[in-house]
């Protein structure tokens, strides 16, 4: 039963041939899975419009249209021993069908069953036929969640069993529920897949091969497909669904496996080697001890580094772990051994900010290195290109636009990609087709969900920084009630007379008609006359041109300024140790990690930073975001909580290159599977590199459809 059975080309017989024309035509070498739905009995114009509403227009579409959940019939009890709410059922003899009117013109029809001891009513509302199949000492199962009224059992339209007759057609102790369209019936979806499951199983072609399956003990194709809608158990169902996913998930991690393959394997990059005077020369640099997490991070670099091999690493830390470090650890590696680096920020105002640490650690340093942002003028970025080509400067801080545009490197050893997480596998694509192959370190601002680590970088490895550096305060979170914002107010103000900075941060530049709330421009106004008119105020946007907003910054991380009143330009990355003052305006219009990011401004020195969170009353999911956050101070923690609230397509734009979204999978869900699949993928690719055994081609086959294109795997094609 579960062995492969390789295409049956033989077409069913057609004697249901649709009343209008299949959009296949239907000839004995076309595969009969792809034929339209309308070969099916019973499946007329009309019901094929109806399953077209639900993406099913072939056979194939039909089968692998599975149930959203199962309902188990099989928790069967005496009446006596139900309890209320959860669903179960119970046997019993037909002892009383009522009908009545309700006053206020609904009518309830009751049936009512006994097991001997206790009575239980089924009742339906508005359904005034709903008792007519039943007769009296008829022995029947009702399903549902009981409920206590007045002195019996109820169930509200309980799912029925007629038990001493021919069971209903398709019923079993396990129901399965299908996502449905209006006008769909459940009963005639069963009947249609009774149909196509019988007729067109044996079709389907097994492309697990047999030793995977033999190991996870996973039923045949053919079998997994018939329990997935027709389970005789609760169990069988999952198994068989389990299957199905494992087999979607181990078609992207081949994909990923392959695709690392050929980044690290088939390419070659410098080897780059530390020394022990190198490590020593470096680490004097800094003006701190690393902490045992950098070190580890660290060491896992140099080892990649080290190697022929290119680095494709992906450093995830919490706000304010350190990841600038790490990254200028990396850089000075790379030029140690006369190559070159470039670290690349997603803004002008963090690339500016990365090149004064650089330069903070290098001022008594001989290497040559360069600022390469918008700001520069056409003649000066006209020489600095130049002497980048040239090989006359090791080190180049920039902003990622740089890598749009023709820069060309001498000796490029490394690219560090700093605070991305949305630089998933196909944006990286190219960075690479620049044509040299240097190591990469990608740095995330937020850490990534374990399951997004898998998916979108699962072609990475993962260093990971949790800890951070000794001696930080958590920040002190608070949602504040619009009536306490004078209080608020009279905290900053103290906490500015101290000496301490604050960032205001609002969701927008300025009010519109769409939104009338507190903007940037308005509140910087509304605090400059008000509450903080002692203080000195700035204001920073996205709409400010460079040197504006440079100047701006800069007089606020030198202190000239005491509050920031900015838009999340300052979201990721920016580093002032002397701001420990927070307040968020409509902190319901920023996601979960954001406003972690945002919070992260103010935990970087040793004074425990405070956070005010203003929001307007508004959906549940808000609150419960903020709820969150004034709870849990751990960066991985609130990921993993904001990727169950948001969705993780949404998070990391993984729709658009299809890396997140599954069929049957669920990645939050089928965490487990995702691993198992993992693993197997890469021990698969290990061991037939290219895919080809015969008993992987149909993997392989399977692969370069799915993710060939949005992968760049056409070369093991
Ligand atoms: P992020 O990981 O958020 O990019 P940064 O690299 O900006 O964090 O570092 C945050 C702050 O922590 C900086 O002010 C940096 O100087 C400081 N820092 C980093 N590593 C250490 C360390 N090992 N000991 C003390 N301070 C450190
Ligand atoms: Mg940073």
């Amino acid at each position: 039963m579960c062995e492969a059975t390789r295409h049956k080309p033989d077409a069913p017989a057609n004697d249901t041939a649709p009343s209008s024309p299949a959009p296949l035509a239907h000839s004995p070498e076309s595969d009969p899975l792809q034929q339209n739905v309308q070969f099916l009995k019973g499946v007329g114009p009309a019901r094929a419009d109806l399953l077209r509403r639900l993406g099913i227009e072939t056979i194939a579409d039909l089968l692998f249209h599975f149930p959203r959940s199962y309902e188990d019939l099989t928790d069967v009890r005496a009446i006596a021993n139900l309890s209320a709410d959860s669903l179960q059922t119970v046997h019993g003899e037909v002892v009383e069908i009522t009908g009545r009117q309700l006053a206020d013109g609904r009518c309830i029809v009751g049936v009512v069953l006994s097991d001997g001891l206790h009575c239980l009513e089924g009742i339906w509302f508005n359904r005034p036929y709903a008792a007519r199949p039943f007769r009296f000492g008829q022995r029947l199962a009702f399903s549902g969640k009981p409920k206590w009224h007045r002195d019996h059992w109820q169930m509200t339209s309980p799912r029925v069993q007629v038990l001493d007759g021919p069971l209903e057609t398709g019923t079993s102790a396990v129901v399965p529920i299908y996502p449905l369209t209006e006008d769909l019936r459940a009963d005639h979806l069963r009947a249609i897949l009774r149909q196509a499951v019988d007729r067109y199983r044996s079709h389907l072609t097994d492309i697990l091969p047999a030793e995977l399956r033999k190991r996870h003990c996973f039923a045949g194709v053919q079998q997994a497909m018939q329990q997935v809608h027709f389970p005789a158990s609760l169990a069988d169902a999952q198994a068989s669904r389990r299957r199905f996913v494992y087999e979607e998930f181990l078609v992207l991690q081949l994909a990923l496996a392959l695709r690392r393959r050929e980044l690290r394997d088939r390419q070659r990059a410098p080897a780059l080697g530390v020394s022990r005077a190198i490590d020593m020369r470096i680490r004097r640099l800094f003006p701190f001890r690393l902490t045992a997490d950098q070190d580890r991070a660290v060491g896992e670099i140099c080892r990649d580094l080290a190697g022929e091999r290119p680095m494709q690493r992906l450093l995830q830390a919490d706000v304010g772990a350190g990841k600038t470090a790490v990254a200028i650890y990396a850089m000075l590696v790379t030029v140690a051994n006369q190559h070159q680096a470039i670290l690349m920020a997603p803004t002008e105002v963090l690339a500016r900010q990365h090149w004064q640490t650089v330069e903070g650690c290098l001022s008594q340093s001989r290497v040559r290195r360069l600022l390469l942002t918008g700001a520069l003028t056409p003649s000066q970025r006209r020489s600095a290109l130049d002497a980048i080509r040239r090989g006359d400067v090791d080190l180049v801080v920039g902003t990622q636009a740089l890598i749009q545009e023709n820069v060309q490197f001498a000796r490029l050893g490394l690219v560090v990609i700093d605070e991305q997480h949305k630089f998933g596998v196909n944006q990286r694509a190219r960075v690479r087709r620049l044509g040299i192959d240097p190591h990469y370190l990608v740095m995330t601002a937020t850490p990534i969900p374990r399951t997004v680590a898998l998916t979108v970088f699962g072609d990475l490895d993962v260093s990971t920084i949790r800890q951070l550096p000794p001696g930080r305060q958590p920040v002190v979170t608070r949602s504040i009630p619009a009536s306490r914002r004078g209080w608020v107010y009279e905290q900053l103000r103290q906490g500015l007379r101290e000496g301490r900075q604050a960032y205001v941060v609002c969701p927008l530049v300025a009010t519109s008609e769409t939104f009338d709330g507190k903007a940037a421009e308005q509140t910087y106004a509304e605090l400059r006359e008000g509450p903080l008119s002692d203080f000195r105020i700035g204001l920073l946007h996205g709409q400010l041109d460079e040197p504006t907003k440079e100047r701006v910054m800069e007089k606020f991380r030198v202190g000239q300024l005491d509050v920031l009143v900015c838009t999340t330009i300052v979201e990721v990355g920016v580093d002032v140790p002397n701001a420990t003052l927070l307040v968020v305006e409509h902190a319901e219009r920023f996601g979960l990690s954001q406003l972690h990011q945002l919070r992260g401004r103010i935990s970087r020195g040793t004074v425990a930073g405070q956070c005010f969170l203003f929001a307007a009353p508004g959906s549940e999911e808000a609150k419960e975001r903020l709820r969150l956050l004034t709870r849990i101070s751990d960066g991985f923690v609130l990921a993993e909580q904001d990727a169950r609230l948001r969705g993780l397509g949404e998070l990391f734009g993984t729709r658009q290159h299809g890396l997140g979204e599954f069929r049957f999978g669920s990645l939050l869900a089928d965490y487990e599977v995702l691993q198992l699949a993992r693993q197997d993928a890469f021990a698969l690719v290990a061991a037939d590199a290219g895919l080809r055994q015969p008993e992987h081609a149909l993997l392989r086959q399977a692969v370069l459809e799915k993710y060939g294109q949005t992968l760049e795997l056409a070369e093991i094609g």
